[in-house]
């Protein structure tokens, strides 16, 4: 019979159904990092239990890591205090850890991949919600809570309801000026934030293929943010290629070997969906988030919706919304005034995105008003990005090139929005008081608008400023 690669990956892991109807299903990697871990650690020396697996579990330090001093001990103790628990945890349990000495620490969701950990073919859990990332070389990667955290550690499985699959084909070529986060912030508009539950979404299509593994990575990290529980792309010759030579990809013949059986992991043509959407890749648009989810967003050439105009059951939310991102219904997106500028995360910190933003800020000054941070999501990309002089080409511009982590993403550390101020940021979310402030405003958009919000000042539409000096 014709399978997804959802169902080949999930059936050669499954170990048997469980009294209650779930799957137990085998983790072949589990990432680790500071936040969701240390109360999973004690949860397991109560119970008296090792971590099953120490050579399948690998961590990394990045929610809570400041990005301006690096240097130990942190001056936030609560930083230290927690690096230090997860140190000493990773150090009991013969757990590698990926510290700041390390040179490869970095955002869990960046690291994986860059440093061949994540293959196709696998299953990977860890306790933060944009695991879907390492779908984009065909694993199936599940978020996880910390009791389930301390379930992989002590078991290396975990209980899983099996999940429909939905292929969501993007054809056609995006436009110049128009990224993967186009694609995925108009897959999420489109089907809801909450379309994807019960849901793997299996990305196909022309856009797709010509998308290189970072790109597909943008698409993959932000599933979730459309309610999917994982998200994943075929594994083909981009994935492959990439993956040659990493560091913890297997070598030599056994490369070879692993990548004739990660060929075969695709979905067969013929395999049946439990539903299909068809996007046209030619006609999106760059796309910026104008609400408190990251399925409120227009085109950045179009108005902020009007309730009035709107059906009955969305006419609460939409001005929920707009009341406290303080917009006018009807108003345009672009123009609107930015306080800072937010290159950074797990969805668009990756070399490329740093390409990319750089090409738009190089021989140009941030505007006076703007406060703009590169925060690259890895010591890798950073390293490789400084080997270019891109962080010449931010600090020349007015941007603040900053050491690798989560950072304004999440806020966790000390960067963080101040009061009202609105944020055009390359992450993730934009829920009221994500980046640090209860009243602060994101506005989500590729790194690309990012950048050209930053020497704007505001909001304005990146193919107005790509070729013209
Ligand atoms: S960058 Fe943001 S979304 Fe990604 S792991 Fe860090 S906090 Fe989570």
């Amino acid at each position: 019979m014709p399978a997804t690669l959802f169902q080949k990956v999930w059936d050669a892991h499954k170990v048997r159904r469980l009294p209650n109807g779930q799957t137990q299903l085998f983790v072949g990697l589990h990432l680790v990092h500071e936040v969701t871990s240390p109360q999973a650690f004690d949860m397991l020396r109560a119970r008296g239990s090792g971590v099953a697996f120490p050579d399948r579990t690998i961590a990394t330090v990045d929610h809570i890591v400041p990005t301006r001093d690096q240097r130990r001990p942190f001056l936030d103790v609560m930083a230290e205090d927690m690096l230090s628990a997860l140190e000493k945890n990773c150090r009991q349990a013969g757990v590698r850890l990926f510290d700041i000495a390390s040179g490869s620490q970095g955002i869990v969701h960046v690291i994986g991949p860059e440093l061949g950990l994540t293959q196709p073919g696998m299953t990977i859990a860890c306790g933060d919600s944009h695991t879907s990332t390492h779908g984009a070389f065909g694993a199936i990667a599940f978020g996880i809570g910390t009791s389930q955290v301390r379930d992989v550690l002590a078991s290396q499985c975990l209980a899983l309801d099996p999940l429909k699959v939905r292929r969501i084909v993007v054809s056609g070529r995006l436009a110049p000026g128009v990224y993967a986060k186009d694609v995925i912030l108009e897959i999420i508009r489109r089907l809801g934030v909450n379309g994807g539950v019960g849901y793997a979404y299996e990305y196909a299509g022309e856009a797709i293929d010509r998308m290189s593994m970072d790109e597909r990575m943008t698409i993959c990290n932000m599933s979730i943010e459309g309610g999917a529980r994982a998200g994943y792309v075929n594994p083909d010759d981009t994935t492959i290629d990439y993956l040659r030579g990493r560091r913890f990809a297997p070598q030599g013949d056994d490369f070879d070997r692993a990548a004739e059986w990660w060929r075969r992991l695709a979905s067969d043509s013929g395999a049946s969906y439990d539903d299909e959407v068809r996007i046209d890749g030619d006609a999106i648009r760059p796309v910026v988030t104008w609400g408190i989810n990251p399925g409120q967003s227009v085109y950045v050439d179009e108005s902020l919706p009007r309730p009035a105009d709107l059906p009955a059951a969305e006419r609460d939310a939409v001005g929920e919304a707009l009341a406290f991102m303080g917009f006018e219904a009807g108003a345009p997106i672009a123009g609107t005034k930015i306080d800072v500028a937010f290159v950074g995360s797990c969805t668009n910190a990756r070399l490329s995105d740093l390409r990319e933003a750089a090409r738009i800020v190089r021989g140009r000054t941030v505007a006076p008003h703007v406060t703009a941070l590169v925060v690259p999501g890895s010591q890798g990309v950073s390293a490789a990005a400084e080997r270019e002089g891109l962080h010449e080409v931010f600090a020349a511009a007015g941007f603040e090139w900053r050491g690798a982590g989560c950072s304004m993403c999440l806020a966790m550390n000390q960067d963080r929005l101040e009061g009202r101020q609105v944020c055009a940021s390359s992450s993730n979310r934009n829920f009221k008081g994500r980046q640090g402030s209860p009243v602060g405003r994101t506005l989500l958009m590729s790194p690309a608008m990012v950048a050209a919000a930053a020497v704007a000042g505001e909001v304005v539409d990146v193919r107005s400023l790509s070729n013209d000096h």
